[in-house]
């Protein structure tokens, strides 16, 4: 039995061919699986660049860093805005590594298309409409997030948006869903890695961050998601979790993400894969 996706499905759908979408230097989709990582929010010029001169010295290709946050409480840290998305440009410049972010707002997606390699859509925009429209006119790369009570359907219906909008470099990162299991904050949803390599053509990174909100399990996933056939993992460092302003408790620190690049190598290339 192979996987149907509704027809309405048509553009993210597999035509036969996968796509890869191109990055600088990097490939995202190719031979390579491809490690983003970088703390939750920029906090600080020195913390950016810290973790970026760290996790490039570990192997990471891209360097992540929220600047626009969306969290769940008003209270929360909002992210530091332009001047974040300037202190991300500055890490880039030291360590060469392209830089991805989240873009939470139609009106600011002109000012982080400037700074950032990959627009991040976090998994609570996923259905933000005049988003995905405004991306979809975006001339740099996606990364759309799952939606956290998104069937893989719905997901797809979003990439479509982007994709119909003009823009054919959309790369999906499953990043867990909502189930009634508690003891982690999310459960990330691997399967969504072979179904996607059935039924679609773009990209797939794994979150296991965001996926397990648990350090310790972090590393773990990561494994199970490469082996489950990833293109890319997305992965939280902090060089002092305990002091992140936000997503701590799954942040690695440096030599914990130092680690993780030693132990998924041999996975990557049991699939078939190189890192
Ligand atoms: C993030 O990447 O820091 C983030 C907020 O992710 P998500 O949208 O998946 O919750
Ligand atoms: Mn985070």
């Amino acid at each position: 039995m192979r996987i149907q996706v509704s027809t309405s499905i048509k553009l993210a759908a597999n035509q036969g061919e996968k796509k890869s979408i191109r990055v600088g230097d990097l490939l995202i989709g190719g031979e390579k699986v491809v490690v983003i990582a970088g703390p939750c929010s920029v906090e600080s010029r020195e913390q950016i660049i810290e973790v970026a001169r760290s996790v490039k010295e570990s192997g990471a290709q891209m360097l992540r860093g929220g600047a626009f946050k969306s969290r769940t409480l008003p209270y929360s840290f909002q992210g530091l805005g332009i001047e974040g998305l300037k202190m991300l440009a500055e890490a880039r410049e030291e360590t060469g590594l392209p830089v991805v972010t989240e873009v939470v707002s139609p009106k600011t997606v002109g000012i982080v298309e400037e700074y950032a390699d990959i627009l991040q859509i976090g998994a609570r925009s996923m259905q933000n409409y005049p988003l995905l429209r405004r991306i979809g006119a975006a001339r740099k790369p996606v990364l759309l997030k799952r939606g956290f009570s998104s069937t893989i359907e719905e997901w797809l219906s979003s990439a479509e948006y982007i994709l119909a909008g003009g823009n054919d470099d959309v790369i999906l990162c499953e990043r867990g869903i909502r189930t009634y299991q508690n003891l982690t904050r999310f459960t990330l949803d691997l399967s969504a890695v072979p179904i996607l390599n059935e039924v679609s053509r773009l990209p797939v990174v794994v979150d296991p961050s965001h996926g397990t909100g648990v350090r310790s399990l972090v590393s773990p996933m990561a494994k199970a998601a490469v082996a489950a056939g990833a293109d890319g993992l997305l992965i939280e460092v902090h060089p002092r979790p305990e002091e992140a302003k936000s997503d701590g408790d799954q942040s690695l620190r440096p030599e914990e993400f130092q680690e993780l690049m030693r132990i998924i190598k041999p996975v990557a290339q049991a699939v078939g894969r190189s890192m």
